[in-house]
């Protein structure tokens, strides 16, 4: 039987409940299965450790993770630590050490889901954004000069390496390439007029490689109009840290709310773990009530499924999710119901226990 040995950080607020509940289902489907199990070894890192400890994570932490098959985290984030330090100090240094370059956070309408758009179909919907995610605009290079005098000056520069802005574009090429889609990519060439430029370079010259590739680009204010407007013209879509950062909050809204926006921190190469996570914070207004949605994080789990390779189960989480949508019966008082986080999670341990029965049986 393969383990996988799996690091969960569940953090801080709402992470640990939504964790809880993604780790039921994980657990589920490798029972089911048997040919594979799951090993979670937990870490009490977030900013509630960083108020015991003042740091956000243990000293040798990267060493800690970097042997285990993936990373699993909830959220970090809390009142009184400031949110450069939660992002900086944990998150950022977990994408950057593991090289985890990209960000892929799928944008699709589930039947059953509310979309901020009026009138809008399921299909109109379904977007796969390919965010770089080591460097660019948060590359953290920049300076911080005569700090508090009448001449202070701040620097916040982006970085734009040939090897970090080719290896994303061509990873985005590839996927659209096997799923046969069309590629979007966004910049900003006209006011970034080194970075930006530079870029649709890029783009331009390893679309060269993928003749049988459809391609568009926008700047990143026309895309931001467009996926309102005309969303169905988007389906894979490169971009940039920032702008993607950005622009998969608006793909939130449209395709059912924060509730329901997962994220995967991918290594290609798999040289290091990667790290699977709701796009969602701590949101420290609900923790510890039992209200918070758990399906981003358990939509993360079945993104990890999929990268170890199990697709078959990772489609089964999201037409779950779609089937738990449909009843109505348990939502989260975000989506307009009133079951629990826990209901909610053994509500699809239920559904994915019994679609999966189905299948092996015929
Ligand atoms: P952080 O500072 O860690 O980013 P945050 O709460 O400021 O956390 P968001 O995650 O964007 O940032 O949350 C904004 C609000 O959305 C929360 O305060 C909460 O009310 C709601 N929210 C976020 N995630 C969920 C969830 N999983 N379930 C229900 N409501 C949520």
């Amino acid at each position: 039987m393969k383990t996988y040995r799996i690091a969960v950080i569940p953090g801080d607020g709402i992470g640990p409940e939504v964790i809880n509940e993604g780790v039921k289902v994980l657990n589920k489907i490798a029972e089911l299965d048997s040919s594979f199990e799951f090993d979670f070894t937990y870490f009490p890192w977030g900013c509630e450790f960083y108020t015991k400890h003042g740091k956000m994570m243990d000293d040798d932490g990267i060493d800690q993770l970097k042997d285990f098959a993936a990373i699993y985290l909830g959220a970090v984030g809390f009142p009184g630590v400031p949110d450069h330090i939660s992002l900086w100090d944990l998150l950022l240094v977990i994408r950057k050490s593991f090289d985890q370059y990209v960000n892929l956070r799928p944008v699709q309408l589930l039947h059953g889901a509310h979309s901020a758009l009026a009138n809008v179909k399921n299909d109109e919907i379904d977007m796969l954004f390919i965010r770089e995610n080591t460097e660019g605009e948060y590359a953290g290079a920049g300076d911080w000069l005569f700090k508090g005098q009448d001449n202070e000056v701040v620097l916040q520069n982006a970085v734009f390496s040939r090897k970090g802005t080719e290896r994303i574009i061509r990873y985005a090429f590839e996927v659209a390439k096997r799923e046969g889609k069309t590629l979007t990519s966004i910049s900003k060439a006209n006011a970034l007029n080194y970075s930006m430029v530079f870029w649709d370079e890029v783009f331009e010259e390893v679309s060269l490689d993928y003749p049988e590739v459809k391609t568009a680009s926008y700047l990143v204010d026309a895309a931001a109009m467009l996926m309102i407007t005309d969303p169905k013209r988007f389906e894979i879509i490169v971009t940039s840290n920032l702008f993607g950062d950005i622009l998969t909050d608006v793909g939130a809204a449209i395709a059912g709310g924060i509730g329901l926006a997962a994220g995967a921190n991918i290594n290609p190469e798999r040289r290091y773990p990667s790290m699977f996570e709701p796009v969602h914070g701590s949101a420290p207004d609900i923790a510890g009530k039992g209200l918070s949605n758990p399906l981003a994080t358990i939509w993360s789990a079945s993104q990890m499924l999929d990268f170890f390779g199990y697709k078959e189960y990772g489609k089964a989480i999201a037409s779950g999710i779609e089937e738990l949508l449909s009843t109505k019966e348990f939502l989260t008082p975000d989506m307009g119901g009133t079951a629990t986080t826990s209901e909610v999670g053994e509500k699809m341990v239920e559904i994915l226990t019994s679609q999966i029965k189905r299948k092996v049986l015929g």
